[in-house]
C-alpha cells in the first residue's frame, strides 16, 4: 500500500521541504520563493524553484516537480512508499496505529515467516539428503559464494517438513498457506508447497524475502520451476529477481540487463554484471518498466529468442517508448542461455555480446529477414511484408527513416537503383500502415490522447493556456472554486495533466473539503504531481479574480459547445423525425453559444 501505513498528511506537515532540498541545491532567496541550479538536469542558469509556502518545487528547464515526497523519490531513486518511510523516520512520524496497525503487524509477521523459511531451506542445502541438489548446482557452475550471496536452499522431500519446523517457531498452518508456503487439503489439513526442490529466495527492492522459486530435482516432477503464488507480499508482475542487489549497480552502469531465469541472473552477477535482473516466468509488465525507468534509460534484453518473454517484449514496444527507454537485444548462440555461455566461454564472451546488442527494431527486422533467406521468391514477398509491418510500428521520425534505408539495403544490397526504389516503396507502405493504426487508435478514444507529464509548455496550444491559467487561478483561490467549477466537465480539459488536476479539484468540492494545493497534491499520482507543481508556479491574478475565473470557464464551455455544433452539422440523418430532432439540437446548441458569446449570433443557416 502507498506510504506503508503512514499518515501522509502528518509527514507533509512535519517535513521541511527546504531542509530536504538544501543539501542537494544551493538555494537563494528570490521573493517569497527560492531558486537554484536544478539537480536533475545540467544547467548554468538556475531554473529550479521552490515555493516553501505551498510546499512545492518545480524546474522550468526539465519540467520536473512535485512535493517533498516527489523530491525524495527522484533524488534517492526510491518508490513513493520508500520515500514516505524515509521522511517518516527522519521527522519521527510513527506508522498509523489502530486499523493500519493490524495490517502492518500481519505483514511483518509474513515477512518474518519468509525469513525463517529461507533459513530453514538454507540449512537443508547442507544436509546429506541435499547431495544431488549440491551436485547439480556445482555442475551449473555455482560456487559457495554464489550460494551464500543469493541464499539458495533446498526443500526436503516429505509433506510437512516446513510445516513442522515453522509450527515449532509459532506459525500456524493457516499462516503458511497465506504465505503460499503450504497448500490446504480438502480434509482441512495442509502440506508443504515446495518439496524436493532447489530453493531461490525472491526478495523485494530492500532485500527482504517475500517469496520463493523452486527448481525440480527430478524430471518426473513437474513443473520444472514452481514459484510462490500471488500473496499479500508477492505480486510477480511487480518484482524482478535480484533487483535488490542490482539497483545500485544500475546507476553506475547506466543500464539494466534483463534475463529470464534465476540461474542466468546469478551467473551474470557472479561474472560482474551486477546490473542484471530476471523476470520470473512473466512478461515485462508496466510495473517492471516503471521500476527500471527510475534508475536507467537503457535496457539490454538477453532473452531466449523464441521465448514467450521475447515475443511479449516485442509486442510491448510502446511500453518502452512511453517510458523513454532505449532497448537493445543480445543475440545469443542458438539454444544457449547467458548462464551456459558465461560458464562455457567466460565473462568476456558474454560482455562482448552485450556490447554488440542491437536496437530492438533492428533485431526484429534481422530475424524476419533471416527467415526469408532460403525461400522461393513468392514466399520471400510475404516475409518482406512482415518486415514492413514491423517497421510501421516504429513512430515516424529519424528512427523509422533510418530503418527504412536499412531494410532496403538489407533486402536489395549492391544495386543502388533497386535499393532507392525499394526504399520509396517501404516508406510509402509503412507510412500507410502506421496511419491506419493511428486512426484505429483514435476511434477508440474520445478524448485526444496527447500530452503526458513530459509535455513542454511550448508544445501547448493556445487553448491549453486557458486551461492551465484557469486551473492555476483555481489553485490560488481555493475558496472560490466551488462557485465557478460546477459547469465544467473533465473533457473540457484536453491536456491529460490538466484533466487530472481538474478531477482532483472537483472531488474536493464534491466532498465539501477545503481546496488547497496540498489537498490536491495528496490525491495525485507522481507524474501528475509534477504537472501540478508547474501549475502552482504560474503567476495568478490577485485582482478581478472572479472575472478571470468566469472568463476561463466560459472559454472552455464555448469550445465544448462549438465542437458539439460542428459534430451535429456533420451528422448524417434520414428525413422526417430524425431530421427534426437534429435541427432542434442544433438550434439549442446555437442558442447556448449565443448566450455565452453575448451579441454574436451563431448558427443561422
Ligand atoms: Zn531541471
Amino acid at each position: 500500500m502507498p506510504g506503508g501505513g503512514y499518515d501522509l498528511d502528518e509527514i507533509r506537515r512535519r517535513a521541511d521541504l527546504v531542509e530536504i532540498i538544501s543539501p542537494h541545491v544551493a538555494l537563494r532567496k528570490a521573493g517569497r520563493r527560492l531558486g537554484g541550479l536544478c539537480p536533475f538536469h545540467q544547467e548554468r542558469t538556475p531554473s529550479f524553484t521552490v515555493d516553501p509556502e505551498k510546499g512545492v518545487w518545480h524546474c522550468f528547464g526539465c519540467k520536473a516537480g512535485g512535493d517533498v515526497f516527489t523530491f525524495v523519490e527522484m533524488m534517492e531513486k526510491v518508490t513513493f512508499a520508500e520515500a514516505a518511510e524515509l521522511l517518516a523516520r527522519r521527522y519521527g512520524v510513527q506508522p498509523r496505529a489502530p486499523d493500519g496497525g493490524a495490517r502492518q503487524h500481519h505483514r511483518e509477521r509474513l515477512l518474518a515467516l519468509h525469513e525463517q523459511a529461507a533459513e530453514f531451506y538454507q540449512e537443508w542445502l547442507g544436509q546429506q539428503s541435499a547431495r544431488s541438489a549440491r551436485a547439480y548446482l556445482k555442475q551449473r557452475g555455482l560456487g559457495e559464494q554464489a550460494l551464500r550471496d543469493f541464499g539458495l536452499g533446498y526443500a526436503p522431500e516429505g509433506w510437512d517438513a516446513l510445516l513442522n519446523a515453522m509450527a515449532r517457531r509459532g506459525y500456524s498452518a493457516q499462516e503458511l498457506a497465506t504465505a503460499g508456503l503450504a497448500i490446504a487439503r480438502d480434509d482441512g489439513g495442509h502440506y508443504d508447497r515446495f518439496r524436493e526442490r532447489i530453493i531461490f529466495p525472491i526478495r523485494d527492492a530492500s532485500g527482504r524475502v517475500i517469496a520463493f522459486g523452486g527448481r525440480a530435482m527430478r524430471d518426473d516432477q513437474p513443473p520444472k520451476y514452481l514459484n510462490s503464488p500471488e500473496t499479500p507480499l508477492f505480486q510477480k508482475g511487480r518484482v524482478l529477481y535480484a533487483f535488490d542487489r542490482a539497483r545500485k549497480a544500475m546507476d553506475a552502469a547506466e543500464r539494466a540487463i534483463i534475463v529470464e531465469g534465476y540461474l542466468d541472473a546469478i551467473a551474470c552477477h557472479e561474472a560482474g554484471f551486477i546490473e542484471t535482473v530476471a523476470t520470473m516466468g512473466t512478461a515485462l509488465t508496466q510495473d517492471h518498466v516503471e521500476m527500471l525507468r527510475r534508475r536507467v534509460s537503457h535496457l539490454v534484453l538477453s532473452f531466449d529468442a523464441d521465448s514467450a518473454g521475447m515475443a511479449a517484449a516485442l509486442r510491448g514496444r510502446e511500453l518502452f517508448q512511453n517510458a523513454e527507454l532505449t532497448v537493445r537485444v543480445v543475440t545469443l548462440p542458438e539454444k544457449t542461455d547467458p548462464d551456459e555461455l558465461i560458464h562455457a566461454q567466460g565473462r568476456e564472451a558474454f560482455g562482448a555480446l552485450v556490447e554488440a546488442a542491437v536496437p530492438m527494431v533492428e533485431w526484429e527486422l534481422s530475424r524476419i529477414l533471416a527467415r526469408g533467406r532460403n525461400l522461393e521468391e513468392g514466399e520471400r514477398v510475404e516475409v518482406f511484408r512482415e518486415a514492413v509491418v514491423a517497421l510501421a510500428r516504429v513512430p515516424p521520425g529519424v528512427e523509422r527513416e533510418y530503418y527504412t534505408r536499412w531494410l532496403a539495403q538489407a533486402w536489395a544490397p549492391g544495386d543502388a537503383g533497386h535499393t532507392a526504389s525499394m526504399e520509396a516503396a517501404i516508406r510509402e507502405e509503412s507510412g500507410r500502415l502506421a496511419t491506419r493504426r493511428q486512426t484505429g487508435d483514435r476511434r477508440t478514444a474520445d478524448v485526444p490522447l496527447r500530452g503526458t507529464a513530459h509535455t513542454s509548455d511550448s508544445a501547448r496550444r493556445p487553448v491549453d493556456h486557458v486551461e492551465a491559467g484557469l486551473l492555476a487561478t483555481f489553485l490560488g483561490h481555493g475558496e472560490l472554486v466551488a462557485e465557478y467549477l460546477r459547469p465544467l466537465e473533465p473533457e473540457d480539459f484536453t491536456e491529460e495533466g490538466d484533466r487530472s488536476v481538474f478531477v482532483a479539484l472537483r472531488g474536493l468540492v464534491e466532498r465539501g473539503e477545503p481546496v488547497t494545493s496540498q489537498a490536491v497534491m495528496s490525491v495525485l499520482g507522481p507524474a501528475t504531481r509534477a504537472h501540478l507543481a508547474q501549475l502552482l508556479m504560474q503567476e495568478t491574478p490577485t485582482e478581478r479574480v472572479q472575472e478571470t475565473m468566469e472568463r476561463g470557464v466560459n472559454r472552455l464551455i464555448e469550445r465544448r459547445l462549438s465542437q458539439r455544433y460542428q459534430r451535429l452539422l456533420r451528422r448524417e440523418v434520414g428525413p422526417g423525425a430524425e431530421q427534426e430532432a437534429l435541427q432542434r439540437e442544433l438550434k439549442e446548441c446555437a442558442e447556448q453559444l449565443t448566450r455565452l458569446l453575448g451579441q454574436r449570433v451563431v448558427g443561422e443557416k
